[in-house]
């Protein structure tokens, strides 16, 4: 099932400065308008086997962060790395031998699943696209498929309104891996779902990762869940990567204050650290028109003037994690004194 084409050691995906701006249209003439400025210079790499957390709040950026990985987008600047192959510019023919081992699934299943053809249909239709499987064969692979994410072979005859939130997630699911892919971007693939159902469908994936060898960039607004599924995380903040690192040290001791208030507002709440988090007011400024210095700062409660004036560099607290925020760089300590902060309780 699982298709080892490699035995390199390198990262399976490596995403360096990524950029994507989008402008928008103004009037009835469709006048460019604002410019916005969606994925500002992210970076970070997906190893193989990985489930690798992309955090924020909607509107941060993270899908399409996910979508340019892919190259669902053409990003404007920046590099892609798939399997030490650069796909950066690579054309649509030349994206076909790729698309195979790259996979997506969304978070609303309804809307991706063809609500007029029957799951076999559908299933099919992967298996006859790419080619990957006789035709005389795909009914079995069909069944195979829907019994490895927990659904009867039976569901092959019903069409998608007939089922759950979460067995059409499954379905979803199941039409990722017809293809036998190495790589999948699941952007918020839970979040619709009840709780109880994203716990069953987290453990579904996590059994499907290790079986497959499969590396997952897993896309969500919710910590939490990131905790559970994710090796490692980035946290997203306007366009911008904040914070990263290893999953359970952000998530024991979180740096960036933005992290830091995801983190309190997570579902798994912990009294102990609960009390030094800090809380997250106002709404994220618009991408068309970021505040001028760290982004983050109008929302800060520990912003000095400082922060107003310059976007902080990255600061490398080991060989995994890091932070962009002043306050972690040892030259910066008389300007981000407590008694310099904008806010003052
Ligand atoms: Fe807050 Fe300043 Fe750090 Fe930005 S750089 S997160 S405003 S303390």
């Amino acid at each position: 099932m699982n298709k080892m084409t490699t035995p390199s050691k390198a990262p399976l995906v490596q995403v360096r400065d990524l950029q994507k701006f989008f402008t928008t249209q103004r009037g009835p003439f469709g006048r460019a308008g604002d410019t916005v400025r969606a994925v500002d210079g992210v970076s970070f790499n997906v190893d193989r086997g990985e489930s690798y957390g992309l955090v924020g709040e909607s509107g941060c950026g993270k899908s399409t962060v996910g979508r340019l990985v892919l190259r669902l987008l053409d990003p404007d600047a920046g590099g892609l790395v798939f399997d030490e192959h650069d796909i950066t510019h690579s054309s649509r023919p030349e994206l076909r031998k790729f698309r195979q081992r790259m996979q997506m699934v969304f978070q609303d299943p309804y809307s991706s699943l063809n609500p007029r053809m029957r799951v076999g249909r559908i299933l099919e239709e992967c298996l006859k696209v790419h080619g990957t499987v006789e035709p005389q064969q795909r009914g079995n692979r069909v069944a195979e498929l829907l019994t490895e994410v927990g659904l009867s072979p039976a569901a092959a005859e019903r069409y998608p309104h007939e089922f759950s939130g979460g067995q059409r997630q499954r379905i979803a699911l199941a039409r990722a891996l017809s293809v036998d892919p190495e790589f999948i971007v699941a952007d918020e693939p839970v979040s619709a779902l009840d709780v109880s159902i994203q716990a069953q469908m987290l453990e579904l994936m996590k059994n499907l990762m290790e079986r497959r060898n499969l590396s997952i960039l897993f896309i969500s607004h919710d910590l939490g869940v990131v905790r559970y599924f994710c090796q490692r995380l980035a946290v997203m903040y306007l366009g911008r990567i904040v914070e990263k690192g290893r999953v359970p040290e952000i998530f024991d001791k979180p740096l960036h204050p933005y992290t830091q208030a995801l983190r309190g507002a997570s579902p798994i709440p912990d009294p102990a650290l609960g009390q030094q988090l800090e809380k997250l007011d106002g709404e994220v400024p618009s991408a068309s028109a970021p505040p001028d210095g760290c982004h983050f700062h109008p929302r800060c409660p520990r912003a000095t003037e400082y922060c107003r004036q310059l976007y902080p560099a990255w600061i490398n607290v080991d060989e995994e994690r890091a932070v962009a925020c002043h306050l972690y760089d040892p030259e910066l300590s008389d300007k981000m004194a407590p008694e310099k902060r904008l806010r003052q309780d």
